[in-house]
């Protein structure tokens, strides 16, 4: 197994909720036996370029011989290893990609998925000041959706500022900043505002917070840092209408369309998400589009230094390489 560390130098710094400005993020490829992998470890999640290293450096070696049966490498790396998903995320692209090369077709192909029932994407706005955001957002001219970032003292106020500029449908996503009656008040005024959904209003573990957020507010809530795999989603029924899912959470896309499913089973809509990552991962995600309601894949697009391409937009919808694989060169 080849692993590499790449930095990835952003367009613009990038702020939200919680963290302070990023000028730059670090993601680890790398390759088994011709397929390729990414992944963008988040320390929220507690994992970073060094514990994704290392897990790597521990699995490769215990990979069994059959690759193919992705079921089973992904069951036997998961008892080699606990925790660090998004190492795991790694070896399930980099798996995927290898099988899809192998058998000459594209992975929505692999899936059966219907490669025009892609959605559109959502564009970025991470926070700043209000004219740097209303000026990013007129820049933003090419993508028909926004996620804007909030989960500041003046939340409305920036609504309010983009309104100015941009009559664009607006996803919110307060990254986990809000007290419940805060989110209730708050997603009042920003329905008026045409805000069309809300990311993460409160804190992750607390369901109860998000039960009375949904049960106040006229917008759907998707949960994000509140659901992680599969067995997070029974407990979020009821609590949120949505849930957002990304590889690194996860650990891969194996586990990405079991909790599509099972999401799917208890009524729940369902984004596709990402980290700031590469054309490599976007990519990878874009494949399971097909099966979701909202896509908000832009990792690649916020970045000045992408090694690859991939999946490419006509007006904000996602297009699917047809080239084998995850499709990326
Ligand atoms: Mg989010």
């Amino acid at each position: 197994m080849d692993i590499n560390i790449t930095e990835l130098q952003l367009k613009d710094p990038f702020k939200i909720a919680r963290r302070a400005t990023d000028a730059s993020r670090q993601v680890v490829s790398i390759e088994i036996d011709g397929g390729i992998g990414e992944t963008a470890p988040a320390r929220f999640y507690g994992e970073t370029v060094e514990t994704v290293s290392m897990a790597l450096k521990t699995i490769a070696p215990a990979l069994p011989d059959n690759l193919d049966a992705i079921h089973d490498v992904m069951e036997d790396v998961e008892t080699t290893l606990g925790g660090n998903y998004a190492a795991k995320s790694a070896i399930d692209m980099a798996l995927h990609d290898r099988l899809g090369k192998k058998l000459g077709v594209p992975l929505y192909q692999l899936w059966g998925l219907n490669p025009h029932k892609t959605p559109c994407t959502s564009f970025t706005i991470g926070l700043d000041e209000l004219e740097v955001m209303a000026e990013k957002t007129r820049r933003a001219e090419a993508y028909p959706i926004l996620k804007v970032k909030l989960g500041t003292p003046r939340d409305i106020e920036i609504i309010q500022k983009l309104r100015d500029v941009t009559d664009k449908p607006i996803y919110v996503d307060a990254n986990t900043a809000w007290a419940p009656k805060e989110a209730v008040r708050k997603i009042r005024e920003l329905a008026r505002y045409g805000v069309e959904l809300v990311e993460q209003p409160t804190k992750p573990n607390d369901l109860a917070g998000l039960k009375f957020v949904r049960e106040h507010s006229e917008l759907p809530i998707i949960a994000d840092e509140s659901v992680k795999r599969t067995s997070n989603i029974p407990a979020l029924a009821g609590c949120v209408d949505g849930i957002n899912i990304k590889l690194v959470k996860c650990g891969g896309l194996l586990e990405a369309r079991r909790m599509i499913h099972v999401a799917r089973a208890h009524d729940l809509l369902v984004m596709i998400g990402c980290m700031i990552e590469s054309s490599i991962g976007i990519t990878a995600a874009a494949h399971l589009t097909p099966l979701v309601d909202y896509a908000d894949l832009d990792g690649h697009l916020l970045i000045a230094n992408d090694p690859y391409t991939g999946v490419t937009l006509d007006e904000g919808k996602l297009i699917l390489p047809k080239r084998p694989g995850i499709g990326v060169a």
